[in-house]
């Protein structure tokens, strides 16, 4: 039975729910340090316990004696597929339509031009992408940088149109409609897309659906076969806990998956690599989505979190997600109702990811404030607070200590100290 937030009105009552939480032991397969309370695994997710020994596998037993022959012997070669269809089964992807490769902005270039590609043959008279304005930024430069080398709108080429929101979409989705690119869960607001309703929408205007689902994968319930959708991308150093920089993936719908090509020919996605033949000759089925070697460390590594994300309980996790969630916005408001907190987290459930934010004039100061104090969240121009909760690793008593923290770091205005406006690279 979910825990009854009503009754979490004490650090007490917090801690007995950790106590009755069904994915309380999940906290021990993670190594955190003592006293942290880490709200940012939407931004880098923790360490895996056993990551460490995997990749002391890898580099001792594979790379120092197998060498070169762990390409086979240790299927280093089949990485990116296997550790897909692992992550396809996450989301909801069937086999053989994921691979684990690159970055996401590399993958959303790949994944917007096949969807160029297809419409080009089919409906060649569209040409414009529409994504949302609040988009993270990357997948916005990396449809901007497509669009610009193929002439843009002024050589006849493509055009970007940003919308805000569902309405906005419906509107902005004419007969030159060609791509509908979007992220399932806004990395900033936490605001979520329903995922069916916006791939139906798309698809009745004869637009191909593109899902960003880096602030879903292993966070929120995903279910790309049921919503049809056409293309997704998304990393697995947020919530999948696959390590700094751990390569993300891109996902094929089957009906595209004979004739889906993307721009980037290496050879990795030749039908065959070692021939080392004259002339590209993109590969079977989604392996054309690959394109050069493989940091396999770091795809070793990252399998280690998406095995612990796929041994879960997708409904428990949500369950949880939502109560977390919901409690920190409760209990903000009501114990810091005297400080300048604006939610802009969609209080309704349905429309909600896994991090809540809060928007203060002087967030970026409150936030350093926090870190120093152990609640890691993360600071987002403008003026956003971020909190991401990360339901296998972070529990109710942790929820409440952290409101508590920022209520002392808000009451006794420790945020005005003036080392807390010094700003570092990454934020
Ligand atoms: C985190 C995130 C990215 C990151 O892209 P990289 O290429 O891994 O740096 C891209 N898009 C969205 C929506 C994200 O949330």
């Amino acid at each position: 039975m979910p825990v009854d937030l009503t009754t979490l009105t004490s650090r007490e009552a917090c801690v007995a729910a950790d106590r009755a939480d069904p994915l309380a032991g999940y906290r021990d397969e993670f190594l955190l340090p003592e006293g942290v309370v880490y709200l940012d695994g939407n931004s880098l997710g923790a360490l895996p316990r056993a990551a460490g020994e995997r990749a002391r596998t890898v580099l001792e037993e594979e790379w120092g004696r197998d060498l070169i022959g762990s390409w086979n012997k240790n299927h280093w070669f089949e990485l990116p597929t296997r550790i897909g269809d692992k992550i396809s089964e996450l989301v909801g992807g069937g086999a053989g339509g994921c691979v684990a490769t690159d970055t996401t902005s590399i993958n959303v270039f790949k994944a917007l031009g096949a969807a160029l590609r297809i419409q080009q043959e089919d409906r060649p008279e569209r040409r414009v992408v529409i994504s949302e304005r609040e988009n993270f930024p990357t997948d916005l430069y990396m449809a901007e940088g497509l669009i610009e080398f193929f002439g843009g709108a002024d050589g006849a080429g493509y055009e970007l149109r940003l919308v805000d929101g569902e309405e906005e979409l419906a509107a902005a989705l004419g007969d030159d409609a060609a791509v509908v690119m979007l992220t399932h869960v806004n990395y900033r607001s936490g605001a979520m897309w329903h995922m069916d309703r916006v791939t139906r929408l798309a698809h009745e205007a004869g637009a191909l659906m593109v899902w960003d689902l880096c602030h879903s994968a292993g966070a929120v319930p995903v279910d790309l076969t049921a919503a049809d959708a056409d293309f997704a991308v998304g990393c697995t150093y947020k919530y999948l806990n696959g390590g700094p920089g751990s390569p993300a993936f891109v996902w094929v719908s089957p009906r595209h998956l004979d004739r889906a090509v993307q721009p980037l020919s290496g050879w990795w996605g030749h039908r065959r690599p070692f021939d080392m033949a004259v002339g590209y000759e993109a590969g079977e089925g989604v392996s054309r989505f690959l394109v050069g070697t493989q940091p396999i460390l770091s795809m070793a590594t990252m399998e280690v979190g998406v095995d612990i994300a796929l041994s879960v309980d997708p409904r428990l996790l949500r369950e949880k997600s939502l109560a977390l969630t919901s409690l920190f916005i409760r209990l903000v408001e009501e114990r810091l109702a005297d400080h300048p907190l604006t939610l802009i987290t969609p209080r309704d459930e349905e429309s909600r990811g896994s991090h809540v934010s809060f928007r203060h004039p002087e967030g970026f100061a409150v936030m350093k404030a926090l870190i120093e104090r152990g609640v890691i969240g993360d600071y987002r121009e403008p003026e956003v607070l971020r909190f991401g909760f990360t339901p296998l690793y972070v529990g109710f008593a942790d929820t409440w200590d952290a409101v508590e923290t920022l209520r002392r770091v808000l009451d006794e205005g420790i945020w005005e100290a003036p080392e807390y406006r010094l700003r570092g690279a990454v934020t």
